[in-house]
């Protein structure tokens, strides 16, 4: 038997199957990120009964309690929220991968503070791609040089971009955001980048992300269901 949580995972499992085939992507390139912010840590254990085992948070504390009591699981952690200054210490020693760099400050701090006891922290460069004064991320025109920047640091892996598009239900529009992303990506490729990640698409616009190449989308409410809080 299936939990409520088990039976939509495999639901969008299946649906990202077949995003796949319909857009002409390779079986298996979208990778499946669970979103579990503000969901209990039962939630998660029942994700990953299901096999899920990548799991993305956005609030620091909370994450950093979820990650203590499920340390003996064989699962990796994302931090997708606002990254703080002063609180970039504590991602650098609990998480495995960091969407959300929009300065080169934080990449900085994260390369220095990562313990050399682990792999490099795995990061996205976040891209303010509507160019909205209250969102986070860097303007497309900066993306460049922030990539070239953080390639030399050593405890920090470049591995692509992420962007939250603003909420928009013309899907043609939203492609062209999601389009313009891997346009940026392929031409930090062009300089030689050797980027593979592409952290885009969530519940509501998962279809344009994947056809235009989301190599992970972040789902929160498809999976956990609707948040009460936050
Ligand atoms: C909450 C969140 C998600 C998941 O959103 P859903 O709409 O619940 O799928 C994805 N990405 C980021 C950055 C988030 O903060």
């Amino acid at each position: 038997m299936h939990s409520t949580i088990g039976t939509r995972l495999v639901t969008l499992k299946a649906s990202i199957q077949k995003l796949e085939s319909k857009y002409h992507r390779e079986p298996g390139s979208t990778h499946l990120l669970a979103v579990s912010k503000t969901k209990p840590v039962s939630d998660i254990l029942e994700a990953i009964a299901h096999g899920q085992r990548e799991f993305g948070e956005s609030y620091l504390q909370e994450a950093i309690e979820k990650i203590t009591s499920l340390s003996d699981k064989e699962i990796h952690w994302h931090f997708i929220g606002l990254i703080q200054k002063n609180k970039t210490r504590q991602i650098a020693e609990h998480f495995d991968w960091v969407h959300s760099v929009d300065r080169m400050i934080i990449a900085d701090r994260l390369n220095a503070q990562r313990p050399t006891s682990l792999p490099p922290i795995q990061i996205c460069i976040q891209v303010n791609i509507d160019n909205e004064a209250t969102k986070s991320g860097v303007p497309m025109e900066q993306v460049q040089s922030l990539a070239k920047s953080v390639l030399n640091l050593p405890q920090v892996k470049l591995r692509g971009l992420m962007a939250i598009p603003q909420i928009c239900s013309d899907t043609n529009e939203l492609r062209k955001r999601f389009a313009q992303l891997r346009q940026q990506l392929e031409q930090l490729n062009h300089l030689g980048l050797n980027l593979d990640t592409l952290s885009m698409g969530m519940s509501g616009d998962l279809e344009s992300a994947i056809a235009e190449g989301a190599t992970i989308v972040r789902v929160g409410t498809a999976i956990f269901g609707k948040r009460t809080t936050k």
